[in-house]
Formats: C-alpha cells, structure tokens, sequence
C-alpha cells in the first residue's frame, strides 16, 4: 500500500481537476484517478460541446438574418461532420493542456476507475492500494433514462454527442435545462422537434413569465409541446419509432428520441458501503458546508453531492476545500447564494437570484418588480418578431435587487456582471445611478422603472 499521496482526488472532472490543482499549488502531493477523458462530463459530454452545437445554431440563425439584411448568402445546413472535428479538435486541446498542467504539478495521474476499500484507502483496478489523509470524491452523474419498456431505442445527451447529423424528426422526453437546449439545438439546425414533457410547463424554478415566453419563442420557431405527458412506453415502428402514453395516445413517428429525463450521482460502484459514508436516497454523498463527509478526511464536491449541478459550483467547492486542507484558508467556504446560470437556450435565458414566485413566498407584499420587453436592435433591423424580456425583483422600500431575470439575446454574457452587483446587494437606485451604455440590450436593467 502505498502512502506517498496528502491528497488522492477520485474523478479527473471540473471538480476533481479543480481541487488537486489547488492542492499542488498549496504544496500537497496529489494522486487523480480518472479512468476517462479529463475534464469528465463538463468538457466531453456536457457545458463545452453543447455550448459548440449552440454556436453552431447560433451561427446559422445569424446566417438567415444576414440574408435578410442584404447580404449575398444562402443559409445552408450544417455539415456537422466539419463541426464535430472543430468542436472535437477544440476538446483535444483542452485534453492536452490539462495533461501538461497535470505534470507541471506533479500530479500522478492513475487512468483507473477507483472504489473504496475502506474509508482511508483506495484500490484501483489492477489492485494497487493508495492512502492518504486527505480524499476528494468527485466522481459527478450520469443519465437516467425512464424505467420503460423500449427506453433502449432512445439515447441520452451523451449520445447526442455522438450523432453526425440532424435527423429528420425528433423527440425529446423532459421539460427541464438539458431537454430545452438540445430542442433549441437541434430545431435550429433543421430537425423538427416535439417535446415530451411530464410537468404543466417548462423549466420548473426558472421565472416563470420568461420561461412562459421562451416556450412562445420555441413554438413560433416550429418545436410541437406535450406537456403532462406521461410516457409508458417507446416501440419500434415503420421509419422509425412512437411513444405511447399512460393516457393511451400515440406519438407520431421519429427518426431519433433523446431522454432528458434527470441525472444521478456516481456512487454506485464506489464500494461506498464497507466505509460508513452517507448517502441520500438517490445516491448524493451527503456533505455539510465545509464539504466533508461524516467520515474524517473524506470529502465531496460537484454533481456527486446535492449543490448546484453547475461546473462553476464544483470548481469553486474543490478550491475552497484545498484553501482549508492545505491552504490554512480556515474559514474559505463556498457561498452557495445567488448562483447565477444561463440556459443556452434561443434565445438564452440567464438568471441570478430569487424567481418572483419565491420572493414572493419569502417577502409577501414587499416585492416589487419591473420587466422590460424589447426587440433587440439586430431583429428590429431584420424585422424579426422575438422580443427580449429582462425583469428585476426587488424587495423592501430601499428596492434591494434580489433577482435578476433575461431573456434575448446576449443575456448569456449580459448577467456575469450584474450578478456581482446583486450580490453586493446593489438597489434600485443604484442601478439608476449608473449611466446606460448605448445603444445595446444591458442598458435595458439599468433604465428599468
Ligand atoms: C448536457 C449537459 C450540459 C451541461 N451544461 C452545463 C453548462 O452549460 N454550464 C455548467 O456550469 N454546467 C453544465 N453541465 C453540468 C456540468 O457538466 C457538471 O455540473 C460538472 O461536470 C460536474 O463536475 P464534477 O466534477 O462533479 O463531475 P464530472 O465532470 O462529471 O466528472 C466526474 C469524473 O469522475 C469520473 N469517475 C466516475 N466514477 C469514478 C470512479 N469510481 N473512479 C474514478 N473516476 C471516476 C468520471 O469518469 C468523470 O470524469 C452540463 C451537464 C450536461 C450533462
């Protein structure tokens, strides 16, 4: 057994790499065992490539409003197999830069799956035993498919990855962030779209008058909603397959069926149950604010835990924790208030802070709120209908900003800064005080009364 590690790091993703990067800056000897791609769901199957496939959208909806405009293009269809390579082309870079980082560290990088001998000790797959004193799980989540008969016809967002073409008709079962961006996706680029969705609407926890909006946005664009769906089977037809429903209906037929029906946390084959290291019922290490398990000098961070299932929230978890372990940063602890995100969906959707409905819940008649609804300039050129719509939710009479809600175009990079303002608990006033940059989208927030 071999005990010449501070610190051995399970899972080479965006939580993983993050801490026992900062751990070797702070001067610990670091074992990572990743038997996959490094960089884990974020940069192969997740934020990175469907943020690719999004550009790839973004440019051929760009494309059609160029012609519009006077310019001598003919919007064409993707060639998805050029993409892929640039798409993939720009992974392996990432790939490489972090094998280099890793050696710059000093890092051992073990290419094995690991699993838990004990609370202290790891083994990976050709038997070789590590311990240290310290362990960071960070071993993320998978896909989850409904427990259906046929449910093997369809793929996951993991496969979507792999498709090399738009397929002619598609349906997407689950109504959440991954089920609308890969319609928006997918729509743009020429397939014809139909979501499946169990719930009455939408995105459940977003704002709701942007998430009523962007479904509006959807259905003009052509994507077909079933919501209350309740899905109890998928067969094999002629062309292609259907989905049949609890309340007897039948779909049409499609090419391709994605499920993006939820995610859960690999722990499965962790050998989790000699350690004593507690689990909820879905299988989330369950942690406490510093981290830690309720086993000494074993600690979670990411989707493997029950934060935010964002790449920013296990970086900043894992670099927090080293700060503490190694750092002397003792009281170093991730605020998990006031996250922002964006949805990339089309237009993007980005939002920090509390929905109206959960102000409203939490401040009753102390809540005040203002929207702008506008049409960005590009489609005002363009004569495109969509509109933008930005909201603020403030509360008390000093109009403290405690949400910040938009939808249109560049909310994704619009809200990173005015996420720092909400949470230095900016108000109303300030954002008045603050002159308007003009003529673009973001001054919208700042004129908003
Ligand atoms: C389609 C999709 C789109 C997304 N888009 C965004 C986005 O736009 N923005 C955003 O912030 N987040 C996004 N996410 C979420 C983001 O990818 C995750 O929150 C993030 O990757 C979590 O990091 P992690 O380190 O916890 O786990 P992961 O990145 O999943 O890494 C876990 C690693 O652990 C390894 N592993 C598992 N078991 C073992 C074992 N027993 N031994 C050794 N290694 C093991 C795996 O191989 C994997 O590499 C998206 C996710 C998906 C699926």
């Amino acid at each position: 057994m071999s005990e010449d590690f501070d610190l051995i790091v399970v899972g080479g993703g965006s939580g993983g790499l993050a801490g026992a990067f900062r751990a070797a800056e702070h001067g610990a000897r670091v074992a990572l065992l990743e038997p996959g791609a490094l960089g884990g769901t974020c940069v192969n199957v997740g934020c990175v490539p469907k943020k690719a496939m999004w550009l790839a959208a973004d440019v051929g909806h760009k494309l059609q409003l160029a012609q519009t405009l006077g310019f001598d293009v003919e919007p064409a269809p993707l060639d998805w197999p050029t993409f892929i390579a640039h798409r993939q082309r720009y992974i392996g870079n990432i790939h490489e830069s972090y094998r280099k980082r890793l050696d710059a560290a000093g890092i051992a990088l073990l290419p094995t799956h690991a699993r838990f001998v004990d609370a202290h000790t790891i083994e990976c797959e050709d038997g070789l035993r590590l311990g240290a004193p310290q362990i960071l799980v960070a071993t993320g989540g998978h896909a989850v498919r409904p427990d259906v008969p046929g449910a093997e016809l369809g793929g996951d967002s993991d496969d979507f990855f792999d498709w090399t073409s738009a397929p002619g008709r598609v349906a997407i079962v689950g109504g959440g962030y991954i089920a609308v961006e890969l319609a928006g996706v997918l729509q743009a680029l020429g397939s014809r779209v139909e979501v499946f969705a169990r719930g009455p609407r939408l995105l459940e926890g977003f704002d709701l008058d942007l998430t009523d909006q962007l479904t509006e946005d959807y259905r003009q664009a052509g994507v077909h909603f079933h919501f209350g769906h309740r899905l109890e089977a998928v067969q094999s037809a002629e062309g292609g397959l259907r989905l049949h429903a609890a309340d007897h209906t039948v779909s049409e037929v499609f090419d391709a069926l994605l499920f993006a029906t939820g995610r859960r946390a690999n722990t499965a084959s962790l050998g989790l149950e000699g350690t004593g290291i507690a689990t909820d019922a879905r299988g989330h290490i369950i942690v406490d604010a510093l981290h830690a398990t309720n086993v000494a000098g074993v600690h979670a961070v990411g989707d493997v835990t029950t934060n935010l299932a964002l790449t920013p929230v296990a970086i900043a978890a894992a670099r927090r924790l080293m700060a503490r372990l190694f750092g002397g940063r003792v009281d170093n602890t991730l605020d998990q208030d006031d996250i922002p995100t964006v949805l990339f969906s089309h237009p993007p959707l980005a939002t920090v802070g509390l929905t109206e409905g959960r102000a409203r819940a939490q401040f009753g008649d102390g809540v005040h709120v203002y929207r702008s609804g506008f049409r960005p300039m590009l489609n005002a050129l363009a004569d495109v209908p969509q509109r933008s719509l930005f909201k603020l939710v403030c509360v008390g009479d000093e109009r403290r900003v405690v949400g910040i809600h938009l939808l249109g175009e560049a909310a994704d990079e619009i809200l990173q800064g005015f996420a720092v303002a909400l949470k230095r608990g900016i108000t109303l006033q300030d954002l008045h005080d603050t002159v308007a940059i003009h003529p673009t989208s973001a001054e919208e927030i700042v004129l908003m009364r």
